[in-house]
């Protein structure tokens, strides 16, 4: 295992963190999928990461990553609080509500995080966030108390994370990129403002769609390629654990692909949209063209009910706006010249062939 800084905060992480939600048991809000690890099982899990070189672990509170937060409490007390980087992460965006959220996420833990982010933070909930008496002044004043150590912004959007990059109250960063979806890292590496934030990359295999078409030494050599902190993977198994440790070990390690030759794997299956999710398009009308690309591209990749939940319930608007949309201004910020309105039109055509059943 190798180890990088975690920006200037002086804490020392593994270059793989190691993702708690597949160590809950049962169902949780963010994922369609049953997990089924009871204590013992996930102790375990953690203990076998935890041999290999890994110190850094994420989590989230109850009930958002299920009890993942209190086994990971248990796995602490049991091999040295000492030894781990705990990160843990609310969705609250309210100050008194993130404040609160914290001293639940200490009971459930049994210790104080290192780390505690803001999790999800949207456009629509940035200002809440970043403003007075928001939950990143919580976090703050949590750690002038001491019951944190580091503050947190995690996003999903560029912008978001680079208000936070250049916000003297955050500590680290957390963001999601991978082997397809890494528009958003190259953006990262080439702004100094991130220069000095630690930065935990999530989504790394993409909720499990890339193993099957990568290998996972490829997927994790490619996020780490980029200076970011520690690149998060999901473990719900010793196997999945040792395979993930170890990436560095695998004998004769290619390069890293191109995104065009990622591309060139996938379209054996399907015709993918070339779109690696740098988020330098704007819709005027608020398509979040990014996240509808993304949809489509899971719709392929296995993930196909989620998918089609998720665009059904704005694709139809979405279309109508690209029909009567004149200057079509996305087209021109995509560096990668997409024809965005077609594509979206495309989308939608898919969905309305495509009528989702609804599961309880
Ligand atoms: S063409 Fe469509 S996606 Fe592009 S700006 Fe217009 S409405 Fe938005
Ligand atoms: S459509 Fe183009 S600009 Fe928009 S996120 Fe994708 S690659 Fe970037």
């Amino acid at each position: 295992m190798r180890y990088r800084k975690l920006g200037d905060s002086g804490l020392t992480v593994s270059e793989i963190g190691f993702g708690t939600i597949p160590v809950l048991q049962g169902n949780v809000p963010v994922l369609p999928d049953y997990f089924n690890l009871n204590v013992e099982e996930a102790l375990e899990v953690m203990e076998c990461a935890f041999r290999l070189g890994c110190n850094l672990y994420d989590t989230a509170i109850v009930p958002e990553y299920g009890d993942a937060e209190r086994k990971l409490g248990k796995f602490a007390a049991y091999i040295g609080r000492e030894q781990l980087v705990i990160s843990d992460k609310a969705r609250f965006f309210d100050g008194n509500e993130m404040y609160q959220a914290v001293q639940t996420s200490c009971e459930n833990l049994g210790t104080c995080a290192d780390i505690y982010f803001v999790h999800q933070i949207d456009e629509e909930h940035e200002q809440e966030v970043f403003q007075k008496g928001g939950a990143l002044d919580a976090l703050t004043e949590l750690k002038r108390e001491g019951r944190i150590r580091f503050t947190g912004i995690a996003s999903h959007y560029y912008d978001i994370l680079l208000r936070g990059a250049k916000d003297s109250r955050v500590d680290v960063l957390q963001g999601s990129g991978n082997l397809l979806e890494r528009g958003m890292l190259e953006r990262f590496c080439s702004e100094p403002l991130f220069k000095g934030k630690g930065f935990l990359v999530n989504k790394v295999y993409a909720a499990g769609i890339l193993p099957v078409f990568f290998p996972v030494d490829t997927l994790l050599r490619t996020v780490l390629s980029y200076p970011v902190s520690s690149a998060l993977v999901g473990i719900g198994t010793k196997e999945q654990a040792e395979q993930a440790m170890r990436w560095n070990t695998v004998r004769n390690q290619g390069e890293i692909p191109s995104f065009e030759e990622v591309l060139s794997v996938l379209e054996k299956d399907y015709s993918p949209i070339p779109c690696d999710r740098c988020q330098k398009c704007r819709c005027v009308y608020g398509t979040e063209i990014h996240t509808v690309f993304r949809q489509y591209q899971y719709y392929f990749l296995g993930k196909e009910y989620w998918a089609l939940r998720k665009l059904d319930m704005s694709i139809e608007k979405s279309a109508q706006h690209c029909r009567e949309c004149e200057k079509m201004s996305c087209m021109d910020q995509c560096p990668k010249k997409i024809r965005i309105p077609d594509e979206i039109m495309k989308i939608c055509r898919l969905v309305k062939d495509h009528p989702i059943v609804w599961r309880g």
